[in-house]
């Protein structure tokens, strides 16, 4: 199997010295309402580092789909989760999730998400075990409760991927509508609560990676939903920082896709033809060396 064209070359020219990267998935933030709402923490990080508000999600624009396209690095059509429906995939081919071929590298995955029905939870944990997640917690309700603990995990998780969804604004979102009153004080939450994150991590260190990006947007097609091919809904802000990242715009033509092809890359373990992305090489420091 063949990495996809010049990801080889990268690989031998440019390994970043990234160890640890947090990914932090702000589900349902548009990009339009970082500066509507002032959102401070998540404006100066793509300010610093690099960043685009006009990454693409995936195809359907649903969470479901699109973390599991996060979590294998394959396009929905080869992942099979194609709806936001809680239902085991039908895959339509082989897939390589990132955890497991991190996890052969010595690298460990830790997810942290909010509190689901206990009826799924052993389906959901067995789920994680076969992507190769080492821990999944189902940590709280808001992401206060889910970034704090996301703080307890990354004082002793020095390597590897710690992997935080935030589900806040996506709820504000369906139950009042994108950009509502409560989608705004939604979002204000996840900006506190991400710059209490972020603060516990040191960007000016090379061996860190911080990704903060949303899964989709909203209130396009329709005021409360999320799924049509309406910009509104299919636009994401993806933003990087670290003590690797180089400021500046990642340019036309990224997509949510290419998140786990760039986990992979920055820990400098290659990357399977299956993922439908390319690693955002750049946003990194030496990414002129590469071919
Ligand atoms: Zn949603």
């Amino acid at each position: 199997m063949r990495p996809p064209h010049g990801v080889q070359d990268l690989m031998h020219h440019n390994s970043p010295r990234v160890r640890r990267v947090t990914v932090v998935v702000l589900d349902g933030l548009r990009p339009d309402a970082i500066e509507r709402f002032s959102l401070f923490t998540i404006a100066r990080l793509a300010q610093r580092g690099a960043a685009t508000m006009r990454g693409r999600s995936v195809t359907p624009s649903v969470t479901a789909a699109a973390m599991a396209t996060l979590l294998t690095g394959a396009a929905p059509e080869r992942h099979g989760v194609q709806s936001d429906r809680f239902a085991l995939p039908k895959s339509r081919g082989l897939v390589h999730p990132w955890p497991l071929l991190l996890g052969d590298q010595g690298f460990e995955t830790t997810v942290l998400m909010a509190r689901i029905p206990a009826l799924y939870l052993t389906v959901a944990q067995g789920f994680a075990r076969l992507l190769g997640v080492g821990e999944t917690r189902f940590a709280g309700n808001s992401c206060r409760e889910i970034a704090g603990d996301a703080i307890r995990v990354l004082s002793r998780q020095s390597s590897g991927v710690v992997l935080v969804h935030l589900p806040d604004a996506d709820r504000a979102g369906h139950a009042h509508g994108w950009m509502s009153p409560e989608y705004e004080q939604a979002v204000g939450r996840l900006d506190n609560a991400l710059a209490r994150l972020v603060r516990t991590i040191d960007l000016e260190d090379p061996r860190e990676l911080v990704l903060v990006c949303a899964d989709h947007g909203g209130g396009g097609a329709r005021q409360t939903a999320h799924d049509s091919a309406h910009p509104l809904d299919t636009t994401v802000p993806i933003i990087l920082a670290g003590g690797e990242v180089v400021q500046g715009d990642l340019g036309h033509d990224v997509g949510f896709a290419d998140v786990p092809a760039t986990i992979l890359w920055s820990l400098g373990v290659a990357i399977p033809a299956t993922y439908a992305g390319r690693p955002l090489v750049q946003a990194f420091q030496r990414s002129e060396v590469a071919a």
